[in-house]
This record gives structure tokens, C-alpha cells and sequence, in this order.
């Protein structure tokens, strides 16, 4: 790490600030973002998660941008919470194809009490396996946010979603001040913070620069910070909404990084979306995480093979889990992964 180039970490952003870094020209922008990034990461490093839905669908509130809000008439499959040992099941998956954390997500308003000693199993079974934990169930109180911390929970997701301006067009069963408690009941039972918002929602440049500064203002950054493009769904209320200049989302992710240094910053949904060039942009203006597999909860995410290839296209490596974590084991796998995806390219199935 160059000493120079590290940045103090900042809790007082002004919007002012922060618009004015959204308005530099772009390259100036890149540069000061990529140099952030050096100072706190290895740049040729991206963390991987792997995403599961354990209760898909049916959920009360109403979240414009979801196909999970029992309001609207999307075509989704409601399902039930699912059992503890196809979690794990799932989890050993996410593990043998090189991912180092495993986020469980349920289309809660909040978990009930019964839940929770479903869902402390969960965390407990994937930790065995020598997993990151990380779960998103939405609101916490300070009791639900304590049993998760001691089964072991490392992190837990809760965005923002938008700046506290344009949030009220977006969500109206559950206040930000709603959110603001969720996220202060997770850091006060120690648990690390994931939390981040979406973009191209129909928001002003202003709102992304809210959003940034109200993570940016927290008395501890979010560790991570995901930050989505919009995934348009039939039948929510935004599926008509035009789309957001790809620059204006590398915009976010580079400003994102320059305000909050240590975070891994996370391309999250909406990656299905992007070409290669607008990832490795990503990747440059400082997103070092990104959810790997098939699926990002309902929506589609890039097929793992083609991650892995893009990977190797950049000379981009998997973060390791820590010291738990085998490096040279996942190196294989990826590199298994690789070779087979090469192996699948040569060769056609007779039979169909
Ligand atoms: S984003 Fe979460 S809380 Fe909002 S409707 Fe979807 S599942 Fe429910």
C-alpha cells in the first residue's frame, strides 16, 4: 500500500462534496477511484459470493423494483422457507465452484420468532463448512439481531435502497428511519454491515449522491456495499422505467469507492445486463465483489462459467476467505471450472 495515496476514512461527506466528485470529468474520476483502490486492496482481487433464496416470493411490503411483493403480478413462484439440509446442500455447491461467502435471502417483512430457529441452523450448518455467512431477512430487532450474531452470523444485508428523498416513491411500508434502526441493531449485536442501495430506479444524479452519503456517514462503513443496476421486471411498477447510461452507474460505483475505502463495493443485480467492457470498468472504478452463480435471488445473473472466463481475460483472481480458507483448493476449482468450460466449447451433445 502506498501510505501517500491513502485517503483518511471520512464519516462527514457534505452532498456538496459528493456531487462534485459525480461531475468530475470521467477520467479524472477513474483515476482518483483506481488510486483509492490501490491504496486499500489488491486491484487484481474480486471477492465472490453466492446468492440462495431460502423463501422466495409472497412478501407484504411493497418495493416498486421487486418481483418478490405479493402486490404486484409478476409470475413468481411462491415458495416455502426451505429445509435446513437443502441449504447446506446448496451451500457445498457454492463452495466446490469457488465461492468464499454464502448469503441467504428470504422475502420477509421481518422474520418471526418461529423462524429463528430455522434460520440460526442455517448459519450455524454453512459455517461448518467453512463458509462466510450472510443473510438478508429483512427488519431486525435488537433480540433477532443478537441470536443471529451468536449462531455465528458474519454479516448481515440490508439496503438502503435510495436517497431519503426519492425513497418514499419507491417504498411505502417501511420508513428509512425503519432501515436506520434494522442496520443499528446488526452493528450493535457485531455483526459486519452489508448494505447498499439500487440504482436507475428513475432517481436524479442528487439521489445516488444521497444514497453514497448516507452510507458514507455511518459511524462504520458497511464492510460491503452492493451497489444494483435495476433488473426491469414485468409487472412491478417500474418495468418501464428507461434505462440508466451505463456511465452513470460507473459513476456510482467510483464515487461509492473514493467514499468508503475499505469496503469491498459489490456489483450486484443488473450485471446480466452489462457486457464485459462495462464490468471491467466496473472493476476499475474500484467494485471488487461480485455475486457469482446462476441465479441473484429471481433474477438472472451471468452464468458462472462466463465470470470465471472473464476473470481470466482481466488476470482477476478470487479473494481468499481469510486464512480458513484453502486458496490453492479454489484456485483448482476455478481452474476445473475453466477447463471444462473449454472442454463443453469443443465439443457438441449428439444426442439433442
Ligand atoms: S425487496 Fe425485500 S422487502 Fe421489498 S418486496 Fe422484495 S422481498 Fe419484500
Amino acid at each position: 500500500m502506498n501510505a501517500s495515496l491513502a485517503p483518511t476514512i471520512r464519516h462527514d461527506w457534505t452532498r456538496a462534496e459528493i456531487t462534485a466528485l459525480f461531475a468530475l470529468p470521467f477520467s479524472d474520476l477513474m483515476f482518483q477511484a483506481q488510486s483509492v483502490h490501490r491504496a486499500h486492496f489488491n486491484p487484481n482481487e474480486v471477492q465472490v459470493s453466492t446468492l440462495c433464496s431460502i423463501k422466495t416470493g409472497a412478501c407484504p411490503e411493497d418495493c416498486a423494483y421487486c418481483p418478490q411483493s405479493a402486490r404486484y403480478d409478476t409470475g413468481l413462484e411462491r415458495e416455502k422457507l426451505m429445509a435446513v439440509e437443502k441449504v447446506i446442500e446448496e451451500a457445498k455447491a457454492a463452495k466446490a465452484s469457488g465461492a468464499t461467502r454464502f448469503c441467504m435471502g428470504a422475502a420477509w417483512r421481518s422474520p418471526k420468532n418461529k423462524d429463528m430457529p430455522y434460520v440460526t441452523t442455517m448459519v450455524q450448518g454453512v459455517k461448518a463448512l467453512g463458509l462466510e455467512t450472510c443473510m438478508t431477512l429483512g427488519m431486525l430487532d435488537e433480540s433477532q439481531a443478537q441470536e443471529l450474531a451468536d449462531a455465528g452470523l458474519d454479516y448481515y444485508n440490508h439496503n438502503l435502497d435510495t436517497s431519503p428523498e426519492y425513497y418514499g416513491e419507491i417504498i411505502t411500508t417501511r420508513t428509512y428511519q425503519d432501515r436506520l434502526e434494522t442496520l443499528a441493531n446488526v452493528r450493535k449485536a457485531g455483526m459486519k454491515v452489508c448494505c447498499g442501495g439500487i440504482v436507475g430506479m428513475g432517481e436524479e444524479e442528487n439521489d445516488r449522491a444521497g444514497l453514497l452519503q448516507q452510507l458514507a456517514n455511518m459511524p462504520e462503513h458497511p464492510e460491503s456495499v452492493p451497489i444494483n443496476m435495476l433488473v426491469k421486471v414485468g409487472g412491478t411498477p417500474l418495468e418501464n422505467e428507461a434505462d440508466l447510461d451505463p456511465f452513470d452507474f460507473l459513476r456510482t460505483i467510483a464515487v461509492a469507492r473514493i467514499l468508503m475505502p475499505q469496503s469491498h463495493v459489490r456489483l450486484s443485480a443488473g450485471r446480466e445486463q452489462m457486457n464485459e467492457q462495462t464490468q471491467a470498468m466496473a472493476f476499475l472504478a474500484g467494485a471488487n465483489s461480485i455475486f457469482y452463480g446462476e441465479k441473484l435471488l429471481t433474477t438472472p445473473n451471468p452464468e458462472a462459467n462466463k465470470d470465471m472466463q472473464l476473470f481470466k481475460k482481466l488476470g482477476i483472481k478470487p479473494e481468499a476467505y481469510e486464512v480458513h480458507e484453502d486458496e490453492s483448493e479454489q484456485e483448482a476449482s476455478i481452474v476445473h471450472q475453466l477447463q471444462e468450460a473449454a472442454m463443453d466449447s469443443m465439443f457438441y451433445n449428439a444426442a439433442k
